[in-house]
């Protein structure tokens, strides 16, 4: 049985935080706002494999009103989040990712965080795409007042 499952997640961007993205730490002047890292990279991939699976969201199963996801490194959320797939007999095929983000520069990294996910997911690298577009300037990612992303994830048991 083939599952495919979409996730989208959008954090502000605001001073005095570090930026994590995709796992790893970028350096730049602002980082993502949230109760967790706020690692939107993380968090649109861990919607779509859950949504693969119909087990609901990140948030039903990591509330933002619980302690012990506060400050959480979001690479926790995703072993957990393939452990509960894992537990319904589920393995990840290949996963997609497309982050919208005005600055800083995303690709350079883009290596590093396949590396670092491909690991937790415990897939071949040649089976995490992560890539990264600005938005023209244009709507909140374009004024540089947050960032989003869009994940597709591909499971089958
Ligand atoms: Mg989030």
């Amino acid at each position: 049985m083939i599952r495919i499952g979409q996730g989208y997640d959008v954090h502000r961007l605001v001073e005095d935080r570090e930026l994590w993205l995709g796992g790893i730490r970028i350096p730049y002047e602002k980082g993502l706002l949230g109760h967790s890292d706020a690692d939107v990279l993380i968090h649109a991939l861990c919607d779509a494999l859950l949504g693969a699976a119909a087990l609901r969201d990140i948030g039903y199963h990591f509330p933002d009103t619980d302690p012990r996801y506060k400050g959480i490194d979001s690479k926790l959320l995703l072993a957990e989040t393939v452990r509960l797939i894992t537990e319904c007999g589920f393995r990840i095929n290949n996963v997609d990712v497309t982050v919208m983000a005005q600055q800083p520069k995303i690709n350079p990294h883009i290596p590093d965080m396949c590396n670092v996910l491909s690991g937790i997911m415990g897939i071949p690298q040649d089976c995490v795409s992560i890539k990264a577009t600005t938005t023209e300037k244009l709507g909140f990612v374009g004024r540089g007042e947050g960032m989003a992303a869009l994940a597709v994830a591909l499971i089958e048991k």
